[in-house]
């Protein structure tokens, strides 16, 4: 076996073993394995083993790789910061966006996802630590732009995503998590997703709700970020 192939076998028994301890279905929380920085071909021996879902960060990345890989039937989200001029090509490239934090954007994606193509899946992303540096809208603001998501045509309004501030305490982790899914049950808007939990925290995550994991370091190895 090859270490992707250990480590996809590793994180699927952490996976089933925290939806287990939960009384959650496995088969609820679904895996997307983030990408970011890894070879085409470390995308190739996830999908051997039967991983079908990634995430990337960076689009020009993202898009050779999607080229390269245009033989395999995979499912691409988009989970990184989203600057206005890059909305067009995510909205033509992605099936699902994660990291939508304000109106603007969802605007453009809306009017730039093409007609023949089905909705593009979005999760609102939230702050949920209340660090000023990082992306995501704040919970006062979620409800607002909830509603007018909802409102947009070529999108579907899935759920809610997070990355909390890092730690090591189970119980902060927990209670990150456990926000994200109040706020999405106060929005009263019949959401399915809540995109939460990486590698470091997918535990909390599940046992909170989380409907994708999103798994890069434990799957892939650690990043080289080197020169890009
Ligand atoms: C990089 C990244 C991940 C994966 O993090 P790991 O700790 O490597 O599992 C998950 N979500 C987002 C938004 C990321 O940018």
């Amino acid at each position: 076996m090859s270490t992707i192939a250990e480590n996809i076998a590793k994180v699927r028994a952490r996976i089933r073993e925290a939806a287990h301890a939960s009384g959650r279905d496995f088969a609820a929380v679904g895996l997307l394995a983030v990408s970011k920085t890894q070879s085409a071909d470390a995308v190739r021996q996830a999908h051997a083993e039967g991983v079908r879902y990634f995430g990337e960060n960076y689009l020009q990345e993202a898009l050779a790789k999607q080229d390269e890989l245009s033989d395999l039937d995979l499912i691409w989200h988009f989970i990184g910061p989203i600057q206005s001029n890059k909305t067009k090509l995510i909205a033509e490239n992605f099936q699902w966006v994660h990291s939508v934090d304000r109106l603007k954007v969802a605007e453009r994606l809306a009017a730039q996802r093409p007609a023949h193509l089905p909705a593009l899946n979005v999760c609102l992303q939230v702050n949920v630590s209340g660090e000023a540096s990082k992306s995501g809208c704040t919970p006062q603001e979620l409800p607002a732009l909830a509603q007018a998501v909802t409102q947009l045509p070529q999108l579907k309004l899935r759920g809610l995503m997070t990355i909390p501030e890092p730690t090591e305490d189970a119980a902060e982790q927990h209670a990150a998590f456990a926000r994200l899914r109040a706020l999405r049950d106060n929005l009263q808007l019949d959401l399915d997703t809540l995109s939460m939990g990486m590698s470091h925290d997918l535990e909390a995550a599940i046992a909170e709700g989380a409907t994708w994991v999103r798994v890069g370091t434990a799957l892939f190895g650690a990043r080289d970020y080197g020169p890009r």
